[in-house]
């Protein structure tokens, strides 16, 4: 589904390099998660996999399902079937929550060709879906993420993870300052997302959220590059023994 190979990023303004060469292959069906210290570069990898400007690319590439990714534009990503749940999600005062997730929903159906969705349907699936999510008629009609609690716009991320249907879901830290009670509907959504045709990389600093989603492989970033990747066992042994040992001696 995702392939990352060798990939090297640098920050644009500065001459400061983030990636060094970052190995990386999800196959489609599987979920993925990414651990690793604070600083070794997980962010810099989904958002210059979403196209986030202010990155650059000297080395390797990335492709979806074949695609070269890294060429197109962050919409033609997105309707190519690439969806990254932000850290920090945005808020965007003056567009209803609503508005937003049906433009959106509709501008992916035009770049793939498909007839816009009608607004009973667009209602019945909305409704259906922020029901098993938690999210109530009023926050549908709230202006995006505007005054939500940290775990509202977490919600509100996975509703529009569900509304958009993508094939490959990125999931930066979607769990930081989450409760255990939102932590775990969080992990409901994407478990209930989970399907032979999509896959997920799930970027957590935790173990905890891997107690809910089961990842099928696990891998260690530090650096900017990938130094250990195994089953979900190695996160647990992040959790008892921490990085350090991981790392080796330097750390
Ligand atoms: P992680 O998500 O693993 O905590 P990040 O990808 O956020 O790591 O950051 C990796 C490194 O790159 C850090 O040292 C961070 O300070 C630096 N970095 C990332 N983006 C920027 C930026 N826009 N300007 C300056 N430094 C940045
Ligand atoms: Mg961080
Ligand atoms: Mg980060």
């Amino acid at each position: 589904m995702l392939e990352i190979k060798n990939l090297h990023v640098k920050l644009e303004e500065e001459d400061k390099q983030i990636l060094k060469g970052v190995d990386l292959a999800v196959e489609a069906g599987s979920v993925h998660a990414i651990m690793g210290p604070n600083g070794s570069g997980k962010s810099t990898l989904s958002y210059v996999l979403s196209g986030r400007d202010g990155y650059e690319v000297t080395e390797g590439e990335a492709t979806l399902e074949g695609e070269d990714i890294l060429d197109m534009e962050p919409e033609e990503r997105a309707a190519a079937g690439l969806f990254l749940a932000f850290q920090y999600p945005v808020e965007i005062p003056g567009v209803g929550n609503m508005t937003f997730l049906r433009t959106a929903v509709n501008a992916q159906r035009k770049a793939r060709g498909e007839d816009e969705m009608s607004s009973t349907e667009f209602l019945k699936v909305i409704r259906e879906k922020a029901k098993a999510l938690n999210i109530d008629a009023d926050m549908l009609k709230r202006p995006v993420n505007v005054g939500f609690s940290g775990g509202e716009k977490k919600r509100n991320e996975i509703l529009q993870m569900a509304m958009l249907e993508p094939k490959m879901c990125i999931l930066d830290e979607t769990d930081s300052g989450l409760d255990v009670d939102a932590m775990k509907l969080v992990a409901d959504g994407v478990n209930a997302l989970r399907d032979a045709g999509r896959s997920f990389l799930v970027i957590t600093h935790y173990q905890r959220l891997l107690d809910h989603i089961k990842p099928d492989v696990v891998h260690i970033m530090a650096d900017g590059r990938i130094i250990k990747t195994g089953g979900p066992e190695l996160a647990l042994e992040v959790e008892t023994q921490g990085y350090a040992h991981l790392l080796g001696e330097d750390a």
